[in-house]
């Protein structure tokens, strides 16, 4: 595993990591993320549907855990974790806990993943100090990159923590890739890019799907003027829903919906004919209506989950390929700018 930076501007990392997978030549782009999955399962989808979303990322994400659970299976199996799961083709990252459910700790050894590269994980929690010299005696293992742990949780101290983060990822060395967990939400990706942050986990768009709810937000900093109007008409709507989930936070219902979403079971969309999101080029938007998505909601189809998981993992991935292009472009601020005024 090689990483390759093409850019830095203000510490934020535009680049490939090369050498991947069995034959060593796969590549991913940074800043980027990891397809989230149930024990190599994207959630809802099969592999088939998977192919249909543009954008999926390189490497999937699994679990030691999930793994853990399989270990006597796989080592009948003989043939190796991207197989059995169906993914033959697949990089697969292996993380300690599921982001969304988290598992007790106590894995600690895995046969299976012997011939792995090694991720090394930087700990300390909020103690400067600490954080350092795990950094630096993690950077003198032979790790083929580090995993920022710790780092999502309390928003009255997100300040310290982006704090601890860019004095912790100064002291890494800049030609390994560094993937931070628990943090998926777009304003606090582009937080962490900013810190010098490469990669991300996708459970966003997972949590988004499982409460009924279609990404929404709008990454588009360029806008064509052809399509000012829309993108008109899709702000204002934009500054309702942050109304609304100002609303919706200060009565205590549904505090985990964001200002990035909106949710599908309410009644308004009952009769509402538009796509998800105007202009999207998911399977989701070109054939069906956010009345149709209602429906399957408020009759527990599970249709519903399989549709509003196309249109969020390709609504997320776009927004990463979006950061990439700003990246490239020197437009990254305005990006953030636009983000950051979506954000409750
Ligand atoms: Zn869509």
């Amino acid at each position: 595993m090689k990483l390759s930076l093409t850019k830095v501007v203000n510490g934020c990392r535009l680049g490939k990591i090369k050498n991947l997978g069995k034959t060593g030549d796969r590549t991913m782009d940074i800043p980027g993320c990891l397809l989230y999955t149930k024990t190599g399962s994207a959630p809802h989808l099969t592999h088939h549907t998977l192919h249909n979303i543009h954008g999926v990322p390189a490497m999937a994400q699994l679990t030691l855990s999930s793994l853990a659970e399989y270990y006597e299976v796989l080592a009948e199996y003989k043939e190796g974790v991207g197989k059995f799961i169906g993914m033959p083709e697949s990089l697969l990252y292996c993380s300690l806990h599921d982001p969304v459910s988290p598992c007790p700790a106590g894995y600690i050894t895995n046969k299976v993943l012997q011939k792995s590269v090694i991720i090394g994980v930087i700990e300390g929690g909020d103690v400067m100090e600490e954080r350092l010299r795990s950094a630096r005696e993690t950077a003198k293992r032979p790790v083929g990159g580090f995993l920022l742990d710790g780092f999502q949780g309390n928003p009255t101290t997100l300040v310290t923590r982006l704090h601890l983060l860019s004095s912790v990822t100064a002291a890494l060395p800049e030609d390994k890739p560094r993937l931070i967990c628990g943090v998926s939400r777009p304003d606090e990706v582009l937080e962490c890019i900013e810190r010098g942050v490469d990669l991300f986990e996708s459970f966003f768009p997972y949590q988004v799907t499982e409460r009924g709810c279609a990404l929404t937000f709008s990454f588009d900093y360029q806008p064509n003027p052809e399509e000012t109007l829309l993108q008109q008409n899709g702000i204002q709507e934009e500054i309702k829903y942050v109304d609304q989930i100002k609303k919706i936070k200060t009565t205590g219902c549904n505090e985990e919906m964001t200002s990035f979403e909106i949710n599908l079971k309410e009644k308004k969309y009952q009769e509402d004919f538009h796509p998800l999101v105007r202009g999207c080029s998911c399977y989701c938007c070109k054939n069906h209506t956010r009345a149709y998505i209602h429906h399957l909601l408020v009759t527990n189809e599970l249709l519903a989950g399989v549709l509003l998981m196309m249109h969020n993992f390709e609504h997320y991935f776009g927004f990463f390929h979006s950061i990439r292009e700003a990246l490239k472009s020197d437009r990254l601020a305005k990006l953030k700018e636009l983000i950051c005024r979506q954000a409750s």
